[in-house]
This record gives C-alpha cells, structure tokens and sequence, in this order.
C-alpha cells in the first residue's frame, strides 16, 4: 500500500501542512460560497516540537482540547507570541479560568454557565475572548453543543459580554464516511448560522470539518477547518 499521510514518520510535518493548504484551496475553489477557509492546526497530544515545526513553515493557529495540557504548551511557546491559540475541548467549570487567561479562542461554548463564568474570569487588560457556540447538530448522545433553540440566548449574552466577542459557531456532527451524510449536518449548521447572521452581522466564524469532512465542510460554507490527523500524524 503507498504512505499515507497519516502514517507518522512518513512524511514531514511541512509536507502534511502543503497536502492540507492545498485540499482547502481546493474544496473552497469548488465550493459555491467561495470563502477564505483558515486552516486551525490541532495539536492536542502532541509535542511542543511538532508545533514549532508547523510554525516555522508559516502556521500561526493552533488548536487544543485538553486544558491543563494546553497551558503547559503555551506558557512553554511563550516567545512565539504571534501563534493564535484556540481552545476546541469540552470546558469543564473549574478549569474555565485557565481557558479566560490563556487562549484568543474558545470552540465549544455550549451552555450560560460557561459562557458567564468565562466573561467574568477573561482578563480584562486582554482582548475580548472570541467566542465560538458549539451546536450539537446532529443530535448526538454526546454532551457537548446546545441545541440549536438554546443558540439565541446564549449569542445574546455573549454578544453583551465587553470581555467576550461574538465570531459564529462550530459542531462537530456525528462521525461518518458517507459525503452526503457529512453534507446534510453541515448544511444544517450554516443554517443556524446564517439566521444568527441577520441579527450580528458581524461574525464571520464558521468552525467545521476535520481530517475526515473537510470537503464536505467547506463545499456548505466553512470558514475555518480543524485538522489534527492529517497535520501531525494518528494520535496514540
Ligand atoms: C481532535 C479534534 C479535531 C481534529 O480531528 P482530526 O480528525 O484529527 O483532524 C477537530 N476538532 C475537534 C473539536 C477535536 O477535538
């Protein structure tokens, strides 16, 4: 069988990170909404080292799930100060203060508790905390993500908080390899967000697609895809 990207030692950091620009810049070219996808490298589980390598062919967004793991990262990158740090994790209470003090982003603000806990605990000589609502879109028996009738308060509070900023929403659907399947979550989840659209214009953030669906994703209106695998190999 020829190497896949996946397989660890096979390929360099720099030629997964060239294979993943070039998928998106090819899905977005077919895609009818013809946006500018970002590219969220995430590195939950990995070495400091394998984010310096993606930093230095250019790689500025960084994706983490795992709170305690990712402030040891980024206290330990601290001189890179232009790396953009994303918190994608379900975000338990008691470690909501870490993600206020140490992340540009948060993915997976899914219920008031967390969203009122994270406006009071976000420094305040810092800039807003851009703020994400996961949506639990394909009714999963997984926790996390509202459902999509609990988006408009939690936008509403968001949207009121001077510590937080409202940029969009994000899901991550119901694992499956069948395109149309992918499609018909993603589809429902831009829904949501253009509705949100007509009342805060601004925001500009729709965070879906992974390894698996980044097609599939971007062709329904992504704004901003989340790899891990496909950047820095199966995570053990
Ligand atoms: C781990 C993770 C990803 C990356 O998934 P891959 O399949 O490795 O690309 C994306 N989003 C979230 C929320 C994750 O937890």
């Amino acid at each position: 069988m020829a190497p896949q990207l996946t397989d660890n030692y096979m390929f360099t950091i720099a030629e997964r990170l060239t294979s993943a620009y070039d998928r998106i810049a090819k899905a977005a070219k077919k895609s009818p909404y013809n946006n500018n996808v970002a590219l969220l490298a995430v590195s939950k589980t990995k070495p400091c080292d394998d984010i310096i390598a993606a930093y230095q062919f250019g790689q500025r967004q960084f994706g983490e799930s795992y709170v305690q793991e990712a402030v040891d990262k980024i206290a330990q990158l601290d001189s890179y100060s232009d790396i953009i740090w994303h918190f994608i994790g379900p975000i338990q209470s008691n470690k909501s203060a870490l993600v206020a003090e140490y992340f540009d982003w948060v993915h997976s603000v899914d219920r008031l508790k967390i969203a009122n806990r994270l406006a009071s605990q976000r420094p305040e000589n810092k800039q807003p905390l851009n703020v994400l609502i996961q949506v639990n879109i394909s009714l999963e028996e997984a926790k996390s993500g509202c459902q999509p009738d609990e988006i408009d308060a939690l936008a509403k509070f968001i949207a009121n908080a001077p510590t937080l900023k409202l940029r969009g929403l994000m899901a991550i659907p119901a694992k499956s390899n069948c395109y149309d399947t992918q499609i018909e979550y993603f589809k429902q989840l831009y829904a949501c967000f253009d509705k949100l659209k007509t009342q805060y214009p601004d925001i500009d953030t729709l965070s879906m697609g992974m390894s698996n669906d980044v097609e599939a994703a971007i062709s329904a209106g992504s704004t901003m895809v989340r790899i891990g695998t496909d950047i820095f190999g199966t995570r053990t």
